[in-house]
């Protein structure tokens, strides 16, 4: 017997029918003795219908309302999957981020797990009841309802399977695992059996978003074994730990895991690609100990996260020009705030570009393998792709591109590093 947490996303739980396929791999683990919470997603595209309802209503909205509008679409496929689970002669209940409760920091819209309640549900679990809970949503300080940023169901799965100590966290998803890149993008991606949690953080965050970044920081703080796998899958499937999908792991087990298949590590794990970010260059910045933090103080002072950053050689006369990259959503706000202190700051001029895109190589292996960057700095140039910054970390090369040339750069540089799939019909 296990205690299991199993999270399905939008396009698992999109419409009744999707439900019961849903509600069918719930009941198979309930009946193979587990004690089981299921976390839901809104129905594929709900978040987006309820998020445009927000900006149609008020271009300016208050973050805390939006939480009101936005946590709806969980409400909805949570109270679903608890019927139709009853429907099957399943016990099952649904329990509210506000009922667990799911306590948050009370940023709205972008909140942070603080603790979960957890001794009520774990009873309601060990009782053979099935709890079904919205992810996404939690409570405010103030008793007021929050929502955990954009994909935060997986967030929330993650800290309900550490609530209730659970042996696994189930991540179902629309593909069956982490992929050296996004299938969708790259029809010879290949599915990775085992992921550490180092490296799917950092893929994570530069924006493969089969996994919110918090959730696998959450993960590996606490320790919980999380699976990637499919929810497509037929009727009568078997229990979800016989599926293939992609282990979490950590450091020490994927060293073992390595060991024991007798295999190297490649340089390269994973390549993820970001369109979010844009790119801000500050002409002439005058040459002189103090203007970058002059121009970045007050930008992180406003909670703006500056990423890439590149400050060119000096011109002439003791000028500069400063480039750096900002999430598109923050672009408008960082650009108003340096206007603001343009005489102070001394710059000529703000040139912006949205069109950009952050594609990342990530990989344990660079901390053993040398030439990864050169690598991709060659492969791009092979393809006349134009590098407009790079950033490094000791597990991860970026670079920001042209964003119409994402694709193509995506799957150059997954054959450079040698991550194609076989072709099956050789
Ligand atoms: P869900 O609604 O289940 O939370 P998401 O759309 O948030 O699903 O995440 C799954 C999607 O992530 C996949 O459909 C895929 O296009 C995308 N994705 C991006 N990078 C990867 C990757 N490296 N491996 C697998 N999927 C990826
Ligand atoms: N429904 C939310 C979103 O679309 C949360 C999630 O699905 O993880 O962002
Ligand atoms: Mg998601």
């Amino acid at each position: 017997m296990a205690r299991i947490v199993m999270k399905f996303g939008g396009t698992s739980v999109a419409g009744t029918e999707r439900i019961r396929r849903v509600a069918n791999i719930v009941r198979a683990q309930a009946a193979g003795g587990n004690e089981v919470a299921v976390v839901v997603s809104a129905m594929a595209g709900e978040t987006d219908r309820l998020v445009n309802f927000c900006r149609e209503a008020n271009p300016l909205y208050d973050p805390a309302e939006y939480d009101v509008v936005v946590a709806s679409g969980e409400q909805v496929t949570s109270g679903l999957l608890a019927l139709t689970l009853q429907a099957m002669g399943c016990k099952a209940r649904s329990w509210l981020g506000w009922q667990l409760p799911v306590k948050t920091f009370s940023a709205h819209a972008n909140a942070r797990v603080d603790e979960i309640d957890a001794p009520r549900l774990r009873e309601s679990m060990a009782a053979g009841e099935i709890a079904v809970i919205p992810g996404f949503q939690g409570v405010s300080e103030e008793g007021r309802i929050t929502t955990m940023g954009r994909g935060g169901s997986d967030t929330s799965a993650v800290a309900i399977a550490a609530a209730v100590d659970a042996d696994r966290c189930d991540i179902y998803t629309d593909v069956d695992g982490v992929y050296t890149t996004d299938p969708r993008i790259v029809a010879r991606a290949r599915k990775i059996p085992y992921v550490s949690y180092e490296e799917m953080l950092e893929l994570a965050s530069v924006g493969a978003k089969v996994l919110q970044t918090r959730s696998v920081s959450l993960a590996m703080k606490h320790n919980v074994r999380v699976q990637v796998l499919s929810s497509f899958v037929d009727d009568g499937a078997p229990p979800a730990d016989t599926l293939p999908g992609t282990m979490i792991v950590s450091e020490d087990e994927m060293q073992k895991i390595l060991e024991e298949s007798n295999m190297e590590r490649q340089s390269v794990t994973g390549i993820a690609h970001d369109k979010n970010e844009a790119r801000v260059v500050l002409t002439r910045v005058p040459d002189k100990p103090g203007a970058v933090a002059d121009i970045f103080t007050p930008l992180g002072e406003a909670g703006i996260n500056v990423d890439m950053i590149i400050q060119n050689v000096g011109r002439d006369k003791g000028e500069t020009d400063v480039t750096f990259t900002v999430p598109q959503a923050e672009l408008a706000r960082a650009q108003a705030l340096l206007e603001d202190k343009k005489e102070a700051l001394g710059f000529n001029r703000i040139i912006t570009d949205s069109k950009v895109a952050k594609i990342s190589v990530v990989g344990m292996g660079m901390k053993s393998h040398t030439g990864v960057a050169a690598t991709m700095f060659k492969a791009l140039a092979d393809r006349g792709i134009n590098v407009q910054a790079i950033s490094t970390s000791e597990i991860k090369v970026s670079v920001l591109i042209d964003e119409d040339e994402t694709e193509l750069a995506v799957r150059v540089l997954h054959t450079a590093y040698g991550l194609d799939a076989k072709d099956d019909a050789a």
